[in-house]
């Protein structure tokens, strides 16, 4: 029998590797829902190629254009944000989270309700909603696998683990693109210079958000929410390579680590055939030619993010939801022009200050829609910051 998959957010980065897997055993998997956004032509072409029910765009305006793409192809074209969700709660075995932002709650959420497995690539709903998220794929029975490298990577490292015996989680990153560069220059780093990693092809946003890690901070707070180890047990290495992805370390000494190449498959092909291991089209590395790995501290004068990850944890509540919303608008500041780079972490700082109250919301009783509330008036509330600076 073909296993049903869905894959939220399949235009993006994450999506076409895990489409690169899909394709290369059609006859294993029947696919239910595509989404994407605006790349209609893409959206389009592998949804016919694969057969999918559903193709939606989160673009209400682009539904015309998808349905011209899809005409004649059995295909179903839809659109918005109501209708992801709608395709993201039909029947699958499987459904991969790759959606950017905030926006890969909601469907998240539904694909969790099926009781399904979800591997989760979308951390920002991990970030803003943990307790939610973790709590509704209890309550459904769902598996939520985890798709982030430093987090399969943990989550590998712990198979046949008593969480008792883990004493800390230390995720790697690599510096991204101004890990050597001088301090005072940071200030004055471009968007091309930010948008271009040393070791990992991603999307733009997150690449821009490893170069400021941001990403980082989101996967220290993505670590505690998803394996439930206190804020104090984990650990961030700098690690240039990018090889060792995260390690585990027990209460006997010793550390297991995750070795692997910087390549997406791995992750996405470890949830896609857990709990076996399938075979997969990466690298396999020559250590011998790596000859080393090398390790730093993280510097928190170069990458403030990281104090703030702590700060979020230490409020608890709804503040990771207004920290992924103030730093989602402060990207979209750096991205198109208004703000400086290191503006991004001064307006995240800001913006988790004003907005304090909502350390004590959502504790116990977190909903979808206390979330949204966090997240409106943080993004509001990072607006302003942004003008004021303008202004
Ligand atoms: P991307 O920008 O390449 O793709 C994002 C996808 O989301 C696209 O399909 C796009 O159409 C869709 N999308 C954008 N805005 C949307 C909206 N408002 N509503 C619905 N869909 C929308 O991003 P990516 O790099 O593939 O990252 C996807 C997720 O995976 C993110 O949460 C990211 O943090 C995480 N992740 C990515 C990588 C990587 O290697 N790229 C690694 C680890 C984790
Ligand atoms: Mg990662």
């Amino acid at each position: 029998m073909p296993r049903k998959i869905s894959i939220l957010g399949a235009t993006g980065s994450i999506g076409q590797n895990t489409i690169d897997l899909i394709r290369r055993a059609p006859d294993a998997y029947e696919v239910v829902a595509l989404t994407g956004a605006g790349n209609i032509a893409q959206l389009a072409k592998d949804a016919i190629a694969l057969k999918a029910d559903v193709a939606v765009t989160a673009r209400e305006d682009l539904l015309d254009d998808l349905r011209d793409a899809l005409s004649g192809s059995g295909v179903e074209a839809a659109a918005g944000a109501e209708a992801i969700t709608e395709a993201a709660s039909r029947p699958a075995d499987w459904t991969m989270s790759a959606i950017i932002g905030a926006a890969g709650l909601a469907p998240g959420l539904a694909a969790l309700r099926q009781g399904g497995t979800l591997a989760l690539a979308n951390k920002e709903s991990l970030v803003c909603a943990g307790a939610l998220i973790m709590g509704e794929a209890a309550r459904h029975g769902a598996t939520i696998l985890p798709v982030d490298s430093e987090h399969s990577a943990v989550f590998q490292a712990l198979v046949g683990e008593d969480m008792a015996a883990v004493e800390r989680v230390i995720i790697t990153a690599s510096g991204g693109a101004f890990r050597d560069w001088p301090l005072e220059d940071l200030a004055h780093a471009t968007l091309d210079q930010a948008s271009s990693h040393p070791n990992w092809d991603m999307g733009q946003r997150i690449t821009i958000d490893s170069a400021s890690m941001f990403n980082k901070a989101m996967e220290v707070i993505e670590t505690r929410e998803f394996f439930g180890v206190s804020p104090e047990a984990i650990e961030v290495l700098v690690h240039p390579q990018s090889m060792i992805h995260a390690l585990v370390g027990f209460c006997d000494g010793g550390l297991m680590a995750h070795v692997g190449p910087a390549d997406m498959r791995h992750a996405i092909g470890y949830a896609l055939h857990h709990p076996a291991r399938g075979h997969l089209p990466v690298e396999r590395l020559d250590l011998t030619k790596i000859g080393r790995f090398d390790f730093t501290a993280p510097d928190d004068a170069r990458w403030p993010a990281l104090r703030l990850a702590r700060d979020v944890m230490a409020a608890g509540g709804l503040m990771g939801a207004v920290f992924n919303a103030a730093k989602e608008v402060a990207l979209d500041g750096f991205i198109d022009g208004r703000l400086r780079f290191t503006q991004m972490a001064e307006i995240v700082e800001e913006v988790l200050e004003r907005r304090a109250e909502e350390a004590a919301q959502g504790r116990d009783d977190m909903t979808l829609e206390l979330v949204a509330q966090a997240d409106h008036l943080a993004r509001r509330a990072a607006e302003a910051a942004i003008q004021k600076r303008a202004g």
